[in-house]
């Protein structure tokens, strides 16, 4: 325990990247750079690098899945071979199936599938670069692509993750903290209707830890709202923004 924290936490409250416990990574989100979708998103979350694209409402194939009262929603997670330290099987592993999954479930709540019977719409989040946290930072590019795609939605869905850390909470646990700390909660959340879409935790933490990680993925979610919403302002009305986001939504 001493070693962890000595090297995830520095006598000065710093963390391996040099951020404070409750300080996000650098985020930055680009909409609508892939011509052919509908919608999509490229999102930098700290080193990850992550494009989503969206296709649809459009016809199901095969036409026995469609639901006849409303749209179909089907996600793929994928990481790159070259996302990651090591060469990684570019065949869907288990983790990615079940990560599909997690997004799907994610996303679902906040769209209004009634609206488009017979319909799907296919979500596509390729990770080009993985830093921990790439399920959240997918789910984040994933709700602009869905608003950049003109879906009708309820609320965005906002993710971020916290955990702890050398015995401590901290906000938005990146690659090193995920493998080496103590604990990691991604978090999805509808930041105007106020409900959680996803809630994982990898570890073991005590009801209060549990309660404040919680309470501090939620505090993120909202900070990662911020600037989907700033994103998608840059790129329908062109306005530069330049208050800092982070400062506003604390
Ligand atoms: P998340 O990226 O949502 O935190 P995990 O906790 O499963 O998901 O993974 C944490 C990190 O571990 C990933 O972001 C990535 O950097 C790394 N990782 C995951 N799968 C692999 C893999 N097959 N090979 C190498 N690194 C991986």
């Amino acid at each position: 325990m001493t070693e962890q924290v000595i090297h995830l936490i520095d006598k000065d409250g710093k963390r391996t990247d040099g951020r404070n416990i409750d300080e996000l990574r650098d985020i930055k989100i680009t909409v609508g750079m892939i011509k052919n979708a509908d919608g999509s998103a490229f999102i930098e979350f700290g080193k990850n690098k992550i494009i989503v694209a969206v296709y649809g409402p459009r016809e199901v194939h095969p036409k026995h899945m469609a639901q006849p009262d409303r749209c179909v929603l089907r996600c793929r997670y994928h990481m790159s071979p070259f996302s990651t330290d090591t060469r990684k099987n570019p065949a869907p592993s288990r983790r990615e199936v079940e990560i599909s999954k997690v997004i799907r479930e994610a996303l679902e709540p906040a769209i209004i599938l009634e609206d488009y019977p017979r319909a799907a719409i296919d979500i596509f989040v390729e990770v080009l670069q993985a830093d921990g946290g790439s399920r959240c930072a997918g789910i984040t590019a994933a709700s602009v692509a869905l608003a950049d795609a003109g879906i009708n939605m309820r609320d965005m869905v906002s993710a971020c993750a916290a955990g702890k850390v050398a015995d401590r909470i901290v906000l938005d646990v990146n690659d090193i903290e995920d493998k080496e700390g103590c604990a990691d909660m991604p978090v999805a959340y509808l930041p105007n209707l106020e409900q959680v879409t996803l809630l994982q935790l990898d570890g073991i933490l005590t009801k209060e830890e549990f309660n404040e990680c919680l309470d501090t993925a939620i505090k993120g979610c909202k900070m990662v709202y911020e600037i989907q919403k700033q994103a998608l302002i840059q790129k329908y009305f062109g306005n530069e923004i330049t208050s800092d986001v982070k400062e506003t939504a604390q």
